[in-house]
């Protein structure tokens, strides 16, 4: 077992002053820290039934495939607008400042199937929120999320009230 914390850099103002970004990219980077870190994501939702492992754009999408592998599931995508080819479904949603959108194909669930929701990062948990609602708007059934981590100062958990795993926490 390795320190998966050591493998995330803190970036101070990024994308913008006031900002910690979190890169995940050393830990991506490391077969050893990544193979950690996807068993981990997967591990309390193996026995959950999940059909599809959705992955959010776009970091949530190499966790994902990864995930879906460990619990033998399918793999779906959580897209910005203007991606995806054919017909979609969308939600829109409060930022700081103004608004943003996500889409997901209209059939990507065949009527109820268990869905699984993955991310790097659980910030304000807005990004979350809207991921499942258009999940639920697309006849998919959320059984919960998994984050590679948890910015806990910012209770974005609290938007979310289906079981939610984050593997680090801030
Ligand atoms: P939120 O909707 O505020 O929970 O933000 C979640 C989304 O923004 C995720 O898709 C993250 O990839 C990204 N994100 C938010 N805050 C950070 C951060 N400090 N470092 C890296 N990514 C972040």
């Amino acid at each position: 077992m390795v320190d998966l914390y050591t493998y995330i850099v803190d970036v101070p103002d990024f994308p913008e002053p006031g900002v910690v970004f979190k890169d995940i990219t050393p830990l991506l980077a490391s077969p050893v820290a990544f193979l950690q870190a996807v068993d981990e994501m997967a591990e309390p939702f193996l026995a959950s039934g999940v059909d599809i492992v959705v992955g959010i754009e776009s970091r949530g999408f190499l966790l994902a495939g990864s995930i879906a592998e460990r619990i033998g599931s399918g793999v779906g995508l959580v897209r910005k607008p203007g991606k995806l080819p054919r017909a979609i479904v969308s939600v829109t949603y409060d930022l700081e400042y103004g608004t943003d959108s996500l889409e997901i194909h209209e059939d990507a669930f065949h009527g109820g199937a268990r869905v699984l929701i993955v991310d790097d990062v659980l910030a304000t948990g807005g990004t979350l929120a809207a991921s499942k609602d258009l999940i639920n708007k697309a006849g998919g059934d959320v059984v919960g999320a998994t984050m590679l981590m948890e910015l806990k100062f910012l209770n974005g958990r609290t938007r979310f009230s289906d079981p939610l795993h984050a593997v680090l926490t801030y």
